[in-house]
């Protein structure tokens, strides 16, 4: 058995190395000339952590990331809604990690290498396409940088991991069309700041229509005032977007004006925002959940099988539960192609689920009730808009449906 994975993103590298780990030879394929430090952060919740740490990778992102304690929920004028704790802090056996994603996919593509052999990961290869006939599957690139075809590559299955423009997607579903646009831009950014809160707390504050934050800091002491590099993402409801792509800057001027006045006694939001090293300017898109991913030897991970908007900071970690189904599959039954099959049977519906559940009920309905519910007033009392177990209810709701509440985890799910 030889698996072909396309795309040494957070998926593709988590797939090497479950793969390496079940000794199951791979090698994966990335188009990126090299593996740079790109993005903001990403959270990884104990879905995602307890098969990080299965790989036996916990103390190597420990060293690099936020441990997160607590989860704490605002309107727009500052004042608290919700509070919970989260990771290890709310008595789970892993942690949550805020992470830079440069960060993770660092430790990922290093574990790899030092376990797998740097030749078994090849930087430069833009896959073009795929054929497969009763014996293998054929793999085909470009290199990235010339455009000119590499040698085809023949594995007993392949992998689609190549994020939310999959090129092997698009060869399965040519009519499917671009990523759906979901009516709320997103910029992104980093900047140094001091601790607040907790120093290690989750923040969802706003709502859409007049603008959404969320903040969380993802590396801490970075500086010897002891400043931690803090994420944020504003979200606005707006017609306005662009294509996805990782990389496109954003403006200050663009966004700042819904948070001019978000001056909190634990956090100056606009000086914040202007203190960023970077900003960066996404759409929120997914894609509707599709019929299949496993066609023969060829199956669909992560972002190329179920693009999800990013608020429920799942993203990366379906991705990652993605891995562990897959490659328990492979290790179970003997025929690839029954694998992909009961790879797809265990993690399509869930995923399908998490999408839907993020466009319509993600965690921070909490807001959305808030908002209505106080037409977007302060308000003098919590309780009297919100009882303490709904805003549980809405919470945990969403844990089940993402698969991280403590009773799916204590069951080895
Ligand atoms: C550059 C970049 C920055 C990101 N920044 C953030 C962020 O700041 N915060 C956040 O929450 N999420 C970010 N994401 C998305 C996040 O990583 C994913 O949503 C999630 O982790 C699922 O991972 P994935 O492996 O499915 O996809 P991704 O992590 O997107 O990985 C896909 C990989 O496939 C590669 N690839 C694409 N096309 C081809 C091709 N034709 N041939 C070979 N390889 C290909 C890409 O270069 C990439 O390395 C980013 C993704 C990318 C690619």
């Amino acid at each position: 058995m030889e698996v072909i994975v396309v795309g040494a993103g957070i998926g593709g590298l988590s797939l090497g190395l479950a793969l390496h780990q079940a000794g199951i030879p791979c090698r994966v394929y990335e188009a990126a000339p090299a593996i740079k430090p790109i993005g903001v952060g990403i959270s990884l919740l104990p879905h995602a952590t307890r098969v990080l740490s299965e790989l036996g990778l916990e103390e190597a992102l420990a060293r690099v990331a936020v441990s997160a304690v607590e989860s704490c929920f605002f309107n727009r004028f500052g004042q608290l809604i919700w509070r919970e704790k989260l990771g290890r802090a709310a008595g789970y056996d892993w942690p949550q990690f805020q992470i830079h994603r440069g960060d993770l996919q660092s430790v990922l593509r290093d574990a790899f290498i030092r376990r797998a052999g740097a030749e078994r990961l090849l930087t430069g290869w833009r896959c073009t396409g795929f054929a497969q006939d009763a014996d293998k599957v054929t793999v085909e690139f470009a290199d990235t940088g010339t455009g000119e075809p590499l040698p085809p590559q023949h594995g007993t299955a392949a992998v689609g991991c190549e994020g939310i423009h999959s090129p092997i997607r698009k060869q399965l579903y040519p009519a499917e069309g671009e990523p759906h646009y979901t009516g709320y831009n997103m910029w992104r950014g980093v900047s140094r700041w001091l601790p607040f809160l907790s120093g290690a707390t989750f923040v969802r504050a706003g709502w859409l229509a007049t603008g959404k934050l969320v903040i969380y800091p993802i590396r801490d002491r970075i500086d010897a005032e002891g400043r931690q590099l803090v994420n944020w993402v504003a979200e606005i409801e707006t017609p306005h977007h662009q294509r996805r792509d990782w990389n496109r800057p954003g403006r200050l001027a663009d966004f700042i004006r819904a948070y001019a006045d978000w001056r909190f006694d634990w956090l100056d939001v606009p000086a914040m925002l202007a203190a960023s090293d970077v900003i960066l300017e996404f759409p929120m898109v997914d894609q509707d959940p599709l019929p299949r991913w496993s066609f023969g030897r060829v199956t669909l991970l992560g972002d190329a099988a179920h693009p999800m908007v990013p608020r429920g900071s799942n993203g990366a970690g379906q991705a990652i539960l993605d891995v562990r189904a897959l490659v328990d599959c492979l290790r179970k039954e003997r025929d690839p192609i029954a694998a992909l099959q009961e790879y797809e049977r265990l993690r399509l519906a869930p995923t399908a689920k998490v999408v839907l559940t993020n466009r319509q009920n993600p965690p921070d309905a909490i807001l959305r009730e808030v908002y209505l519910r106080t037409g977007d007033q302060p308000f003098d009392d919590i309780d009297r808009v919100i009882s303490r177990d709904e805003l549980r209810a809405l919470s945990d709701g969403y844990k089940r449906v993402a698969g991280y509440d403590k009773e799916t985890l204590a069951a080895g799910r």
